[in-house]
């Protein structure tokens, strides 16, 4: 059987402690390989040789620091398809969900291209009589990754791509359910001319994350996954001392107002709510119509899109959406489909016993919808992060905007109507992280910044965009003063032909070639 390895330099095969963890299938519910869960003793390895290659790497220049992002997304790109089958085949979303999650994850790496420009820093001339205050970006040294299996590629690379263009040591410990991709990213780095020891991969289940967060060499560590490991990570990593951003779960709501295009919620929500079998943590999984009026039309036209939607293996390319990630999650959302059922939710379609036809044991959900959810439902406060749709009935704008605000969850919300003032009142009183206008998911662009609210993320920067390079850097404030204490005048300064240096001032600030 295939086992996935760590990518650490200098280590060969399965590492210290010889525990492994079944990576599956899900389309088929077989085991198809193995992942080495790494030791204490595998994670020093890690840290052994990023600490060997960080300060040649800080110190090469941003510019070349960039072309090395510049060579990987042209390798990312040229592997393209390899990647997706293989993302696809551990994860089951589909093929142009899986290129998706790929490409998102590329948009970062373009951030990253531009590393050169980001790091300038600030400069004041003149801040006092002869004085100039000026700033510098400086990496943490060794920063950590802990990732989600969701987004096997997108979510390392809004990490990674940031904090090694920064000129960091990154080691990423990706979900152990589907790492082959995250350690072919890092082969990929490497090839593209990124150092040894500067992207490397520990895989590893809780006692590798401890390791992590304990790890006195390890400056700072960015989490994404679950809010109560999110929780966890931070306490520790903070305890630790370290730098910790910690994002977790969420129940994004979309709120349909009387003037909204229904057609256009419908085939936003087929999408939002089912799309990646609504393992997506922007997903839209809680759709709130404004009145009854509107309730029933949505109904009305969700039921046949609903029906239309084909779950498929991942590889089918007519597929809306494959399978969930493995059994202990099929069973856990058809947990809570039963316990929405139990708490008078209206079951309108039960995509629970779903089977495809020469793929029995696959782990497919088929999709659901509730109606007449309530706030005080646990199904509706909790996340379920399968294919299944609540809709919450409010009868006011007032409503609508309290459920997404009150809810313990922040990550992203959507508003879909005609009216201007609605929308900008919504986006500005809401209680969320990242607002979408008529947009279901709305992921902002790799330069702005990703994070959401409340229980959605803990420590305070988001991820990618500025943000992301504020959590990779520490700031150096330098103020100067060059009093003129020798009675030289600038213009004749310094005076340096007879022993071979500059002899006009000028030439003392020839900056040399780079590159
Ligand atoms: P998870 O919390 O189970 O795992 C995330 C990481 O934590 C993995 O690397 C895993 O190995 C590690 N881990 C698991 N149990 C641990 C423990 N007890 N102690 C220490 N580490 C542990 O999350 P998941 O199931 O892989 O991913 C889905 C979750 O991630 C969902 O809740 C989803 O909403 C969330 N998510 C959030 C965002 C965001 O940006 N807010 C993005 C993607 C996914």
């Amino acid at each position: 059987m295939r086992v996935i390895d760590h990518h650490i330099v200098g280590l060969q095969g399965g590492g210290a402690g010889g525990r492994t963890s079944d990576v599956f299938d899900p389309n088929t519910g077989r085991v198809q390989a193995q992942v080495t869960l790494g030791t204490q003793a595998d994670l020093d390895h890690a840290v052994a040789a990023a600490e060997a290659a960080q300060p040649g790497w800080a110190a090469t220049n941003p510019q070349r620091r960039a072309r090395v992002m510049f060579a990987f997304k042209a390798l990312v790109e040229a592997h393209m398809d390899e990647l997706a089958r293989l993302l696809s085949s551990e994860h089951g979303k589909v093929i142009a969900d899986a290129k998706g999650d790929i490409q998102r994850g590329l948009e970062v790496v373009e951030f990253a291209c531009g590393i050169p420009h980001v790091l300038k820093g600030e400069y004041t001339q003149g801040a006092g009589p002869g004085i100039d205050v000026y700033s510098m970006r400086q990496p943490i040294g060794i920063g950590a990754g802990i990732t989600p299996f969701n987004f096997p590629a997108m979510i390392p690379l809004w990490m990674g791509a940031v904090a090694t263009a920064c000129g960091n040591a990154f080691i990423l410990k990706p979900s152990e359910r589907d790492p082959s991709v995250p350690v072919r990213l890092a082969e990929l780095m490497r090839e593209a001319g990124m150092p040894e020891g500067i992207f490397q991969v520990v895989n590893g289940d809780k006692e590798m994350v401890d390791a992590i967060l304990d790890h006195p060499a390890i400056g700072a560590v960015s989490f994404v996954g679950s809010s109560d490991i999110a929780h966890y990570v931070y306490r520790r990593g903070v305890a630790a001392g370290k730098r910790v951003q910690a994002m977790g779960g969420a129940k994004n709501h979309g709120i349909v107002m009387p003037d909204a295009d229904l057609d256009q919620v419908v085939a936003d929500l087929s999408g939002a709510a089912f799309g990646s079998a609504g393992e997506r943590c922007m997903a839209l999984p809680v759709v709130v119509p404004v009145g009854d009026k509107t309730a029933d039309a949505l109904r009305e036209k969700l039921l046949p899109a609903i029906e239309a939607l084909r779950v498929g293996v991942s590889t089918d390319a007519e597929a809306h959406y494959g399978p969930v990630i493995n059994a202990a999650h099929k069973a856990r959302v058809e947990q809570w489909i039963q316990t929405g059922v139990d708490e008078g939710a209206e079951l309108v379609v039960d995509g629970r016993g779903f089977t495809l036809q020469g793929h029995e044991e696959g782990f497919f959900v088929g999709p659901s919808l509730f109606d007449r959810v309530t706030p005080q439902m646990k199904s509706y406060q909790e996340e379920v992060f399968g294919p299944v749709l609540q809709i919450v009935r409010a009868q006011s704008f007032e409503d609508a905007v309290r459920l997404p605000s009150e809810h313990q969850y922040g990550n992203g919300v959507a508003i879909f109507t005609r009216n201007g003032h609605a929308a900008r009142e919504f986006a500005a009183r809401v209680n969320v992280g990242m607002v979408g206008i008529n947009v279901p998911i709305p992921v902002p662009v790799a330069y702005h910044t990703f994070g959401g609210w409340k229980r959605s993320a803990f420590g305070d920067t988001n991820q990618h965009g500025m943000e992301g390079v504020k959590f990779w850097t520490k700031v150096k404030t330098i103020t100067q003063r060059w009093p003129d204490g020798s009675g030289m005048s600038g213009g004749d300064l310094p005076r340096g032909s007879e022993d071979g240096g500059p002899s006009r001032i000028q030439d003392a600030f020839v900056i040399p070639t780079m590159g």
